[in-house]
């Protein structure tokens, strides 16, 4: 009688280490069809409202851009989503389940959600497979059993995230070799070899050639229904040509929603950029 009273008053937190239940195999409940619920979202630094009661919906298999001028809490919403930094109040769920909030950075990694920084951070000294392998490696909830060995199966996986990524042809390159574009290309392949069903991708065309980042508007678009694909960028041109749903952030909060034509005919949306 007692245990069980006191087990009905564990937290989800305690219950994961009491009934040994990994973060690496809970899964979110998307019957509804959405795979990210950000409610009433706020967070202060020093008394500036960075986030502002936020809401924000992501569907399962969406890609969706986040747009909004320099300081209007893109970055620090990846950073509350991805357990970085702790909101003041405010929820958000991973499915209708899982509240992530009660999970450190580490574990909603492992929980699946994967997140791409603007600057790439791939092994230099290691070849482009190696790169891959080592991702892969990381991630026991996909790839419990990669031993010293990798199997068949494995290479065949890496060399499909290879052609995705358009890297094939650099495959046994050091990665210090590959270009600027290249290694966000490789970057996010690395990700995407730990099967996250949430990517976050702060501005992956800064820098890039127009060519580059066609490929990159490609390379997002082929991930997104396998996965829900959320992308932060500032250049305009980019998000026009992926042609998804759009969210602009101002102020910490969410100005207009809608498809790119929508949110531009906007006159909030007008001003603000005007302003800029
Ligand atoms: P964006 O990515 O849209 O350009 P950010 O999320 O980086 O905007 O920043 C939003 C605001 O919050 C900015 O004014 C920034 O200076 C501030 N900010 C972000 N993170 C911190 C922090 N850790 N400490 C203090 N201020 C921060
Ligand atoms: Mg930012």
């Amino acid at each position: 009688m007692m245990a069980l009273q006191g087990v009905r008053n564990f937290t989800r937190r305690d219950q994961v280490f009491n009934f040994m239940i990994d973060s690496d195999q809970l899964v979110p409940d998307t019957s509804k069809g959405m795979i990210l619920y950000v409610e009433d979202l706020s967070v202060s630094f020093d008394g500036f409202k960075a986030i502002n009661d936020l809401n924000l919906y992501i569907r399962e298999g969406e890609l969706r851009c986040i747009i909004g001028p320099n300081g209007a809490g893109k970055t620090t919403l990846m950073d509350i989503i991805t357990g970085k930094t702790r909101p003041d109040h405010g929820s958000v769920y991973f499915g209708q389940d899982i509240d992530l909030l009660q999970y450190s950075e580490p574990e909603i990694a492992r929980i699946g959600i994967g997140r791409k920084f603007q600057k790439p951070t791939v092994f230099e000294q290691h070849s482009v497979f190696e790169n891959l392998e080592l991702a892969m490696a990381a991630n026991k909830r996909v790839w419990p059993t990669l031993t010293a060995k990798i199997t068949p199966e494995q290479v065949d996986r890496i060399d499909e995230i290879l052609l995705q990524a358009g890297l094939m042809e650099m495959k046994f390159a050091d990665a210090s070799l590959l270009s600027h574009g290249q290694k966000q290309w490789l970057e996010i392949a690395m990700l995407v070899m730990q099967q996250p069903r949430l990517l976050l991708v702060d501005e992956p065309v800064a820098g890039m050639t127009h060519q580059e980042m066609d490929k990159t508007a490609e390379l997002l678009q082929s991930l997104a229904g396998e996965h829900s694909v959320v992308v932060v960028e500032h250049d305009m041109d980019f998000v026009r040509s992926i042609a998804s749903e759009v969210t602009v952030l101002h102020q910490g909060s969410v100005l207009a929603e809608g498809t790119m034509d929508e949110v531009q005919a906007n006159p909030e949306v007008v001003s603000v950029y005007l302003g800029e």
